[in-house]
C-alpha cells in the first residue's frame, strides 16, 4: 500500500495542473513541499509562502480524509499559488480577493475556515 504522503503529492500535482491550465506561468514554480505533521491539532493546515511549504495535520485525515484531499489541500496550495502569481496578499490572513478568485476558478467555494473534528 502506498503511503498517505504519496497520495497527497499526487493530489497536489493534480491541483497544480488544473491551475496551470488557467495560469501557464505557474509551470515556472516548483510544487510546494508538503509535510504531514502529527503536531497540528487546531488547524488542519497552513502554508508558509516564502518557503514554498505546506503543513497538513496528519491526524485530521482519520475522520476527514475526503475533505483534506478535496478542500484543505487545494485551499493551502492556492495560498501558495496566490503568492507565486500576485505576491503578498492584500489581506493579512491571506484570504484576500486574489485567493478567493483562485478558489472559485479552481471550483471551490471561497470559504476561509472549516470546521472539522479530530
Ligand atoms: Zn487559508
Amino acid at each position: 500500500m502506498k503511503s498517505r504522503q504519496f497520495y497527497v503529492e499526487i493530489q497536489r500535482d493534480k491541483v497544480l495542473k488544473t491551475l496551470s491550465n488557467i495560469y501557464p506561468q505557474l509551470a515556472r514554480f516548483n510544487p510546494p513541499e508538503i509535510v504531514l505533521s502529527n503536531r497540528l491539532t487546531k488547524c488542519a493546515g497552513y502554508n508558509i509562502q516564502e518557503q514554498n511549504l505546506i503543513h497538513l495535520g496528519n491526524k485530521f485525515f482519520q475522520n476527514n480524509s475526503l475533505e483534506m484531499f478535496a478542500v484543505i489541500l487545494p485551499h493551502e496550495i492556492i495560498h501558495q499559488v496566490d503568492y507565486n502569481l500576485f505576491g503578498y496578499s492584500d489581506k493579512r490572513c491571506g484570504h484576500g480577493s486574489n485567493w478567493r478568485m483562485l478558489m472559485l476558478q479552481y471550483g471551490l467555494p471561497a470559504n476561509p475556515y472549516h470546521e472539522m473534528e479530530l
